[in-house]
């Protein structure tokens, strides 16, 4: 069976967006591949951040990622901070990375370009992200289009240690070098299947510091606050106007919620001026009262007893520690440590 590892950081509640973006696909992969989900502080602190914050959001995506359908039966669901091989694989790797290659990173631009001092950690941030995969040796990495080149990395820092630490096999190369094994196989990106979820401004995308998220646990009433003034086709000024449902982040939230025969009545419905926008929402908010309701019943269940969730995050980290021992075994062997 082929190993999955996926990252997401402590950034409290889950919203929608990480759900469809990443988690609701974990939840069906785990049923497919044996997985490796981490909650990621170290990636978290390389903003500024309050540390009691830090713990509270630590544990509240911890029961969201429970609640929204990670089952620990299934999956390994541990915090980054608990298997401190993922450092010590960060720091090794750092020695091997070129810095052309980490300078290159959109991620890195868009976030320096932000901060008049900016810190060494957002620089090496993939590098983190390499050990975090490599450690485990997972085959393949579900990411959304925007973590793409960050995984490239973990592939190019894969290939970089193998040539030259991995253990010479006795046999030749194709172009007549010196053969060594692939200790660490080069992980695949495993694109999730949900396009990138705008946020409700329809401005950028749907991400708690921008403030245009819907929270995966909120009730009826506040997700209806939100839909209601959320930003939809500019083109349809009037009632009478009809709209492009390909442009409106409201359409795009029904294919993820809604129906196929629902999302189509949409689609029509917009295109002839059949409804307004709002009867539009309504619906939306039908339908996603239908999915998130379940999840806001187990999240209650795991509030009350929240043991659960320290036994799940107690036994992952657990196995993870076991599997990042193995595997810094041999890399500290083979780098003469
Ligand atoms: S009718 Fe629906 S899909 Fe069309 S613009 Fe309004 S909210 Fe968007």
């Amino acid at each position: 069976m082929s190993r999955i590892f996926s990252g997401i950081q402590p950034s409290g509640e889950l919203h929608i967006g990480n759900y469809l973006g990443a988690v609701k696909n974990w939840a069906r992969l785990q049923h497919e591949h044996e997985s490796i989900f981490c909650i990621v502080g170290y990636h978290a602190i390389t903003q500024p951040y309050e540390p009691q914050q830090l713990r509270e959001r630590r544990q509240a995506m911890a029961l969201s990622l429970l609640a929204a359908g990670l089952d620990p039966n299934k999956c390994s669901v541990f915090v980054q901070s608990q298997v401190p091989e993922h450092t010590e694989l960060a720091w090794i790797f750092n020695t091997i990375t070129p810095l052309g290659e980490l300078e290159r990173q959109t991620q890195f631009k868009e976030k320096s370009q932000r901060q008049e001092s900016v810190p060494a950690g957002i620089l090496n941030y993939p590098v983190l992200q390499a050990a975090d995969i490599l450690l485990y040796r997972a085959d393949m990495v579900p990411v959304g289009e925007d973590q793409v080149q960050h995984l490239e990395l973990s592939r190019v820092i894969s290939r970089r240690w193998n040539s030259t630490f991995g253990r010479l096999t006795g046999r030749r190369t194709p172009d007549g070098g010196e053969e060594r094994e692939e200790f660490f196989p080069e992980p695949k990106p495993l694109l999730t299947p949900t396009r990138r979820i705008m946020g409700l401004d329809g401005q950028a995308k749907m991400s708690k510091s921008m403030g245009n998220t819907v929270p995966l646990l909120d009730t009826p009433e506040g997700i209806w606050a939100k839909l209601r003034p959320a930003v939809t086709d500019p083109k349809r000024i009037k009632r009478t106007d009809p709209g492009t449902p390909e442009v409106c982040n409201i359409y795009h939230l029904h294919r993820a919620f809604s129906p196929p025969a629902t999302v189509e009545h949409v689609a029509n419905q917009c295109r002839t001026a059949g409804w307004g926008c709002i009867d539009c929402k309504k619906v939306l908010a039908e339908s996603m009262e239908t999915e998130l309701l379940p999840i806001r019943t187990r999240a209650k269940e795991l509030e009350a007893k929240p043991k659960l969730v320290g036994d799940a995050l107690a036994a992952g980290a657990e196995k993870c520690r076991r599997l990042a021992r193995e595997t810094m075994d041999v890399v500290r062997d083979r780098m003469g440590f």
